[in-house]
């Protein structure tokens, strides 16, 4: 029940798994990092607590500059390794928060174009789905704003793509979402708190809105896909 997601100068990995852990608090039953590496991307995921995931990345290291987290309370799909997000198909890879409420219908229109589902969770459709939207030539981040429209339901979500070592798209939608801004890094999480050892710099999405980042900032749009602009707040915490 929480996201994070970092651009950054450094691993990824070991600042994804400490911010997953300061979001414990609300509870989740499964957890999961993706990193993209030189274009390339991998995930690890593990049932139970983050302990779990963390001796699976001793074992088998990811390597990454940038990456998204989850901590996930299911709704759609037992608690085992393959309903653990991030979920990925082709280039895409996502996290969410929430529920999507017409996952069956979208589920049967990309069955009927070859994009069977592996998992029984609501999420993986979005992956397909923008993965659906890429393949038919459209960029990330028009096949993410596509995407968007076509979710009925509540999602906080964190995208990242194959052969995109500089870019992460989040949205906002009855779940909370927030950017942090660091120095040559930039930051997507749940909420300030997940964030607070990189950054007190930290923009709250509105209800509705996507972002898109790259280590150099981040770009906003409401639903519509007008570009707007939101504001930065400085929110100290006791760490
Ligand atoms: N509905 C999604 C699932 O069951 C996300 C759950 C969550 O918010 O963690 O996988």
């Amino acid at each position: 029940c929480g996201i994070v997601g970092v651009l950054g100068t450094h691993e990824v990995a070991p600042l994804i798994l400490e911010s997953l852990k300061r979001l414990e608090y609300r509870g989740y039953d499964s957890a999961g990092i993706a990193t993209v590496n030189t274009g390339r991307l991998d995930r690890r995921r593990a049932v139970g607590k983050l302990i779990n995931l963390s001796d699976l990345l001793v074992h088998e290291p990811l390597a990454g500059k940038a990456g998204i987290g989850h901590t996930r309370w299911a709704t759609h799909g037992e608690a085992n390794v393959k309903n653990a997000h991030p979920h990925s198909s082709g280039p895409v890879t996502v996290v969410h928060n929430g529920i999507i409420e017409n996952f069956r219908t979208l589920r049967e229109e990309l069955a009927s174009v070859g994009l069977g589902h592996e998992t029984d969770t609501d999420t993986e459709t979005i992956a397909l789905l923008t993965r659906h939207l890429m393949e038919q030539g459209m960029d990330p981040e028009a096949a993410v704003r596509e995407t968007l429209a076509r979710l009925d339901g509540a999602f906080a979500l964190a995208f990242i793509f194959e052969g995109h070592d500089d870019l992460m798209i989040g949205a906002r939608k009855g779940s909370p979402l927030a950017v942090g801004w660091g120095d040559g890094e930039m930051y997507l999480g749940s909420d300030a708190i997940a964030l607070a050892p990189m950054t007190d710099r930290i923009t709250y999405l509105d209800e509705g809105d996507w972002v898109v980042l790259t280590r150099g900032g981040a770009t906003f749009y409401d639903f519509a896909g007008n570009r707007v602009n939101r504001d930065v707040s400085v929110i100290r915490l006791d760490q």
